[in-house]
């Protein structure tokens, strides 16, 4: 048996499956997902990512938390969290660069959300000594002072997508051609979650919804409204999205979302608007969002990339500088990744997010 088999079956059973479900299988099946099954992260895995790339985005990420902590009266004791935590790599660049923050270490609990076996024993290495505990869900994190991070991990949560027909919706869905996956469309229905999206989309434009996105944000801001604390929120994607974004990666290249199911990373671009609203409704906060290129800047980077430049020459000092320019230039990470930032409406916004 394998996945595709699995999906199969699904189908042969219940009929066409939404691609929010497909998705939802592919990466998280307990016995064939995607993430269940490995560690798809660096160089000899499926894709990288920012953390993964330099240890200058967990410092500063971290940084600009501790500040937004220090600048609420360093309430203790605090929840320090993060969301879908990779190998762990930015939790400890994190630890690392504010291991002199007065109080921070002391008042921290750590709280991991993470859906991956084999990630959660990477990130128990990498944090070796700190005693985070893991949950599986954000609705399990205490009710206290929240600061959290996520770093590409909304765009791993299931979408749907929906072509507009006339006042309604048709929903792509996932089938059986010739035994084959294959992509079709469901007759056209009205989606009242869909309403605003009624004036700024014409007949046959793609609109996709992440239905498990507002929830787990609502969880958030509601703690952070009512107890204080900060989220940054990073990730690919725009504000109101807009076209089809599903997209699977396998070995660093690009691959067919219905082909080796449950073998390649499948992702979709985050619509910032929607978890902005979610916050709001929670009464909490939002900044503007913030290329990422432009909020390292903010924070610093390119002084820390000099520090960490000092001592470096040859292989070390070329793959420093284009670690740099990855993370930052905006034909690199720097301007398809955006940072939202989360913070009590009566406190200051994080540092390198505005209002
Ligand atoms: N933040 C890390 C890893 C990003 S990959 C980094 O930047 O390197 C996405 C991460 O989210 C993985 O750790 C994956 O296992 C986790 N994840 C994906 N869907 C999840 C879910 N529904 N619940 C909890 N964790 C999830």
């Amino acid at each position: 048996m394998s996945l595709e088999d699995h999906l199969t079956a699904r189908i042969r059973a219940d009929g066409p499956m939404s691609v929010a479900d497909y998705m939802a299988d592919c990466l998280l099946h307990p016995q064939f997902g995607y993430y269940t099954t490995r560690d798809p992260l660096g160089a000899k895995g499926d894709f990288t990512t920012a953390p993964e790339i330099s240890q200058m985005f967990g410092e500063l990420l971290g940084l600009s938390l501790a500040q937004a902590w220090l600048g609420q009266g360093s309430p203790a004791p605090f929840t320090l969290a993060e969301l879908g935590p990779g190998r762990g790599t930015l939790m400890a660049d994190l630890l690392r660069a504010t291991r002199g923050v007065p109080g921070f270490h002391a008042a921290m609990q750590i709280h991991l959300i993470e859906a991956s076996p084999p990630l959660r024993a990477a990130q128990a290495k990498a944090l070796e000594g700190y005693a985070p505990q893991w949950l599986n869900s954000v609705n399990a994190l205490p009710d206290q002072p929240l600061f959290l991070v996520a770093n590409e991990f909304f765009d791993a949560l299931p979408i749907r997508q929906f072509l507009r027909a006339g006042d309604g919706w048709s929903e792509k869905r996932i089938g059986l051609q010739d035994g084959a996956l294959a992509f079709g469309l469901s007759p056209a229905a009205p989606q009242p979650a869909l309403d605003h999206r009624l004036a700024d989309t014409r007949e046959g434009d793609l609109v996709e919804l992440c239905e498990a996105a507002a929830p787990i944000l609502h969880a958030i801001a509601t703690r952070i409204a009512a107890h204080g604390g900060t989220a940054l929120i990073a990730d690919y994607g725009d504000w109101r999205a807009l076209g089809d974004t599903l997209q699977a990666l396998r070995a660093h290249e690009p691959a067919d979302p219905l082909q080796t199911p449950g073998e390649a990373d499948l992702t979709a671009h985050v619509d910032f608007e929607a978890l902005a609203l979610a916050a709001k409704t929670a009464g909490c906060a939002f900044t503007r969002l913030t290329p990422q290129g432009v909020f390292l800047e903010r924070l610093g980077i390119t002084d820390r990339a000099r520090a960490l430049a000092a001592p470096l020459q040859g292989d070390g000092l070329e793959t420093l500088i284009a670690a740099h320019r990855r993370l930052t230039h905006p034909d690199e990470m720097g301007n398809l990744f955006k940072v939202l930032g989360l913070y009590p409406s009566q406190a200051a916004p994080p540092p390198g997010l505005n209002p």
